[in-house]
């Protein structure tokens, strides 16, 4: 993975940024690529069974409840890889709601799966400056540095 090239590193990037469409989230469509002994990929989505996609109550949601409803992109991932994530590589690609990539890294909460997982490498382009998620971001990268996980970002 490490002597990959940064073409190869945007290849899955922009995959998992091609995953992020299938999002229906309003705000921030987020998407992940495993590449391991398989592929398998995941999205931020509310489960069809507590709401259906078409269900017109998702856009009454308030932002919270949004989010606390919300399966991230890389558990997503995690729950669709199954046991072919020891050792793997996570992509992860982010999508404005225009379609615009954007920086990201994983919230603590899929850093801890992703390192419970047996990920060995996470991928993902280069965060922006400034976002409310910086110290989140930042405190996951930390976590991945103490379990041995290599954090790669790719700039611009
Ligand atoms: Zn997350």
């Amino acid at each position: 993975m490490i002597a990959e090239t940064k073409s190869d590193l945007l290849l899955g990037i922009e995959a998992a940024e091609t995953v992020s469409r299938y999002s229906l989230d309003p705000s921030k469509k987020v998407g992940a690529v495993l590449r391991g002994h398989t592929w398998a990929r995941g999205f931020n989505h509310i489960p069809a069974g507590i709401y259906h996609p078409s269900d017109p109550r998702i856009a009454e949601l308030t932002r919270d409840e949004r989010l606390d409803l919300t399966v991230h992109a890389e558990l997503h991932l995690l729950i669709d890889a199954g046991k072919a994530t020891q050792g793997a590589t996570m992509f992860i690609g982010a999508t404005e709601p225009d379609g615009t990539p954007v920086g990201i890294a994983p919230c603590r909460r899929c850093a801890v799966h992703i390192i419970s997982a047996g990920i060995a490498h996470v991928v993902c382009r280069q965060r922006p400056a400034e976002s409310r998620w910086r110290d989140e971001w930042a405190e996951s990268i930390r976590m991945f540095k103490k379990a041995g996980i290599a954090f790669v970002e790719v700039g611009a």
